[in-house]
């Protein structure tokens, strides 16, 4: 137990000096809008420059920097890179994209000036609200809903977007759903990867899509790998798609790549 403790101990202060370091960077994923083979955005997602064990990715250290608290100065540093990425590819010419960012459930109970923190950083940076989403989880907006609610809606008032994130993994009805701000709805993952082969996971998609729809939500399939699962994401009229089909998670400098090619990029696949 002591041992496990001491484990415990060392990781945080490991990452405690990531954040000092610089050893946090982010990793895009393209998001692309099955009507016109265009990418619309872009997900940002956490990575660790561990010195000694390499490239970590958020299983490995999120919920360590929840319980520790450091998710706060993380969670900072990570929407203010992020935006100031996404005012960089303004400047380079590429078509303004809506830069999603994930938000933890503890940052919002452990950092009492959410939106000034945001409000502040978009400010900062330059960049206009309209340009950042955040994304949350379903259990994330079944908790505490009445100050969630307050806080999406302040969000929505500041112009920023709201996504739902692992949408069907937790236990919200769409009904009420309709209450809460959002503009996007992501589709986890598990529904996806079996699509083509389990009916029950077809269902699912194909109700959540069009009861979405109307809801006037967007709709995004996350983690999409194959052809077939495409086209029937675009048979079932879902709106947009992000996964290892189109692109992994790359780094700001292979994003830039894609994002300058991305005119041509995807239609073959699309056939638009
Ligand atoms: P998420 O927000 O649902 O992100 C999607 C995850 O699915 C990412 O994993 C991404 O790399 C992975 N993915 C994307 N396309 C595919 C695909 O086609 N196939 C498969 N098998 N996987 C795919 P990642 O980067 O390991 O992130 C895991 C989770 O960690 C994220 O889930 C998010 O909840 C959390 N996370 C990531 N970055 C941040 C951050 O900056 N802040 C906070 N609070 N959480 C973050
Ligand atoms: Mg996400
Ligand atoms: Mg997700």
């Amino acid at each position: 137990m002591s041992e496990s403790i001491n484990e415990r101990r060392k990781a945080e202060n490991d990452f405690r000096l990531a954040l000092e370091r610089d050893e946090l960077l982010l990793h895009y994923q393209p998001q692309i809008d099955l009507k016109t083979g265009r990418v619309v955005g872009v997900e940002a997602l956490v990575r660790w420059r561990h010195p000694e064990q390499g490239l970590l990715y958020p299983s490995n250290f999120i919920s360590m920097a929840e319980d520790s608290g450091l998710i706060v100065p993380m969670g900072e540093k990570v929407l203010r890179t992020c935006c100031e990425q996404s005012v960089l590819w303004q400047k380079e010419g590429i078509n303004p994209l809506i830069t999603a960012v994930n938000l933890s459930l503890r940052q919002l109970y452990m950092q009492n000036n959410l939106t000034e923190m945001v409000a502040q950083t978009l400010f900062e940076t330059g960049l206009s609200p309209e340009y950042l989403e955040l994304e949350l989880t379903e259990s994330f907006c079944m908790q505490n809903i009445e100050s969630t609610v307050s806080l999406l809606r302040e969000f929505r008032s500041m112009g920023i977007q709201l996504a739902i994130d692992d949408f069907g993994t937790g236990y919200s009805s769409l009904s009420y759903l309709k209450h809460l701000p959002f503009k996007k709805l992501k589709i986890d993952r598990s529904f996806i990867s079996d699509l083509t082969q389990d009916p029950d996971d077809l269902t699912i998609v194909k109700t959540t899509i069009s009861m979405a729809h109307n809801m006037r939500l967007k709709v995004i399939a996350e983690g999409v790998e194959t052809i077939e699962q495409l086209e029937l994401l675009r048979s079932l009229d879902c709106d947009e798609a992000q996964g290892y089909f189109f692109s992994r998670p790359v780094p700001a400098d292979e994003c830039s790549e894609l994002l300058k090619e991305e005119g041509f990029l995807f239609n073959e696949a699309l056939k638009v």
